[in-house]
């Protein structure tokens, strides 16, 4: 059972007619059922216990609608009788009958929750009617905004409160029974887009059709709750086992996934699930935690999957921790370099430029791949910190280029993370780069993906647009990769279209085709065209009949560090040399 059980407003007391005279002095009693039978004649029935032990046994048996309570019987005596009833009765009303005229006990007796207090001498029939009724829409009322304080008003289910409160309880009595607790986390997949194509009734019809659909999910007792927006929770107790947690919210996936009709449509949802199994030693905040971060974990894997917290998962939350301690320090103490792998010229075979690939240095680990920390560092925002120091070290080293090889002076290419577009003040630090090194805006390319432009178009493109003001040269990184449109292509400021890997030509498996119309597709939004990913001396035969302008890849250069490039080296046999 629940800690509290808090009965919805709905389950009133209108059907229950009996008033429960609990005094032991029988010339009290008979006053009082006189007066309460001038008053309303055969509306409510009367039952009368002389002490506290049968008044406590009636209740278990029978409720009440109203409680009129003696506070000196045999068995027990002071406002102490008023919490001894409650505890039997929580959600009967109770009107506390004395023979003193007592402020001080009178306010007592509200506290301890009496809904009033009457005093024997100064009685009436008409003013006792009166209080009983009054008592009985007082007690309505303190348990309806009792219960707007702990449950969500859209679905009725219970709120985090409540549901922190349920989850503290289920650990204690996992205690004495030895089984454990078991804490959902549960979240609609793609609700935001229900919500915004058939508006706010239709996503508020879904949610209230999940909360029943969760309630019949789950035994009675268990607590299921509303976590706000489409995220729900529910605590089971007395759980055995992961096995068993793991068929509950199978249940649980499988009853949402059953389709809902709303607004004439049906809808399947589909919900991720979060699993965190706890016992007595758990402390509720940190089971919450767990839960939570097993959810993420499921929305991470792909929509409609169901993960528990388990050793493996503490491991990596652990490490990903890790990286965000260390990586603040490391971006303070620009702890990293950068590789460059060169980008050539398809005609003249001649390395027109270098793509910057960040690593981390990290001092126990070596170099450290960007796979290996820049999730974390987009999430953390010391993204736009390392960019930064990415941004200056770059157009240093395109500086040094330039110098020792005037002649050509390699442009330097800079990935962006799509957390950088959104970054108002990104064009202005990449000036500052271009201004320090002294070289032109021109040497220094930002490379962007598709993916990344098309999340927040708008706010990019303008980001995009200060980038071209400043001089800096824009490429789309992994184009076809994504589903940017040729509209989008139009309307942003572009200079390079850089082709996804995937469509390297040369395997003979009718990537060429494919190729070379993107290549024509960038020549004719006056674009240069690039192709990544040429390993092999057959694809890049293959990339020089495409008519594409620049290649990169391993064949051509593997990424590495400045000290181990030679700018004035000659390039690869291009097209020309061919002809
Ligand atoms: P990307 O933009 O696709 O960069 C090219 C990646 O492909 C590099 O991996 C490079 O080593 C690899 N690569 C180059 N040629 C070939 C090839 O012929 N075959 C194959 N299989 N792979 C090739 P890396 O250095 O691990 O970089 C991974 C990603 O990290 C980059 O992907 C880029 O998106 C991101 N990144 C790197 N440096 C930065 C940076 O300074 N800032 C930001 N925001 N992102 C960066
Ligand atoms: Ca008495
Ligand atoms: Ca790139």
């Amino acid at each position: 059972m629940p800690s509290r059980s808090i009965a919805s407003p709905a389950s009133s007391l209108e059907h229950l007619r009996t008033v429960l005279l609990v005094e032991d002095n029988a010339g009290d009693a008979l006053l009082v059922r006189q007066m309460l039978g001038e008053a309303w004649v055969s509306s409510f029935e009367l039952v009368h216990v002389d002490s506290l032990h049968r008044a406590q046994e009636h209740l278990s048996a029978h409720p009440a609608s109203c409680v009129l309570l003696d506070l000196g019987l045999p068995d027990a005596t002071g406002v102490d009788v008023v919490a001894r009833v409650r505890e039997r009765a929580p959600e009967t009303p109770i009107i506390v009958l004395t023979g003193l005229d007592d402020e001080e006990l009178a306010l007592e007796a509200l506290q301890q929750g009496a809904q009033d207090y009457l005093t024997k001498n100064h009685l009436d029939s008409r003013l006792l009617a009166r209080a009983v009724r009054y008592a009985m829409e007082r007690k309505k009322l303190e348990q309806e905004i009792a219960f707007q304080a702990l449950h969500d008003p859209l679905t009725g289910l219970a709120n985090r409160p409540l549901l922190l409160e349920d989850l503290a309880s289920a650990l204690r009595r996992s205690r004495r029974s030895g089984q454990r607790v078991a804490l959902f986390f549960v979240d609609l997949d793609r609700f935001k887009s229900i919500n915004d194509t058939y508006g706010h009734a239709a996503g508020d019809l879904v949610l209230s059709a999940t909360a029943r659909r969760l309630r019949d999910a789950v035994r009675p007792g268990d607590t299921v709750a509303r976590l706000g927006g489409d995220e729900f929770a529910i605590v089971c107790d007395g759980i055995p086992d992961e096995a068993v947690a793991a068929t509950i919210a199978a249940r649980v996936g499988e009853c949402l996934s059953q389709p809902v009709t709303v607004a004439g449509r049906r809808f399947s949802p589909r919900a991720s699930v979060g699993i965190a199994l706890g016992s007595a030693a758990v402390d509720p905040d940190a089971l919450l935690r767990d839960a939570d971060a097993a959810l993420y974990r499921a929305k991470e894997l792909g929509r409609g999957r169901v993960e528990m917290y388990d050793e493996q998962l503490r491991r990596r939350l652990h490490e990903t921790k890790r990286i965000e301690a260390e990586l603040s320090d490391a971006v303070r103490d620009e702890s990293f370099v950068l590789h460059y792998q060169p980008q050539v010229d398809v005609a003249s075979g001649a390395v027109v430029g270098y793509e910057a690939l960040v690593r981390w240095a990290h001092p126990e680990r070596g170099l450290l791949a960007p796979a290996e920390f820049l999730a974390v560092a987009e999430d953390d925002g010391c993204i736009h910190a390392l960019g930064t120091w990415v941004f200056r070290e770059a157009c240093a080293q395109a500086a040094r280029w330039s110098a020792a090889v005037p002649e050509r002076r390699p442009h330097v290419a800079v990935n962006l993370s799509p957390a950088q577009l959104h970054d108002r003040s990104l064009a202005a630090a990449a000036e500052a780069a271009v201004r320090a090194a002294g070289v032109a805006p021109s040497s220094l390319c930002v490379e962007v993906t598709e993916a990344a432009l098309a999340s927040d178009g708008d706010a990019a493109a303008d980001v995009l647009a200060s980038l071209k003001d400043v001089g800096v040269r824009v490429a789309i990184d992994h184009f076809g990769a994504g589903y940017s449109s040729i509209a989008q292509l139009r309307r942003l400021p572009l200079d390079v279209l850089k082709v996804d890997r995937s469509f390297v030509p040369g395997d003979g498996n009718g990537a060429e085709r494919v190729a070379a119309a993107v290549v024509d597709l960038a020549h004719s939004l006056h674009m240069r065209a690039l192709i990544e990913g040429v390993e092999t001396d057959a694809q890049w035969d293959a990339v020089r009949a495409t008519g594409c302008d620049e290649a990169q890849g391993f064949l051509l250069g593997r990424p590495a560090p400045a000290s181990a490039i030679d700018p004035a080296a000659p390039g690869r046999r291009g097209r020309r040399a061919d002809a």
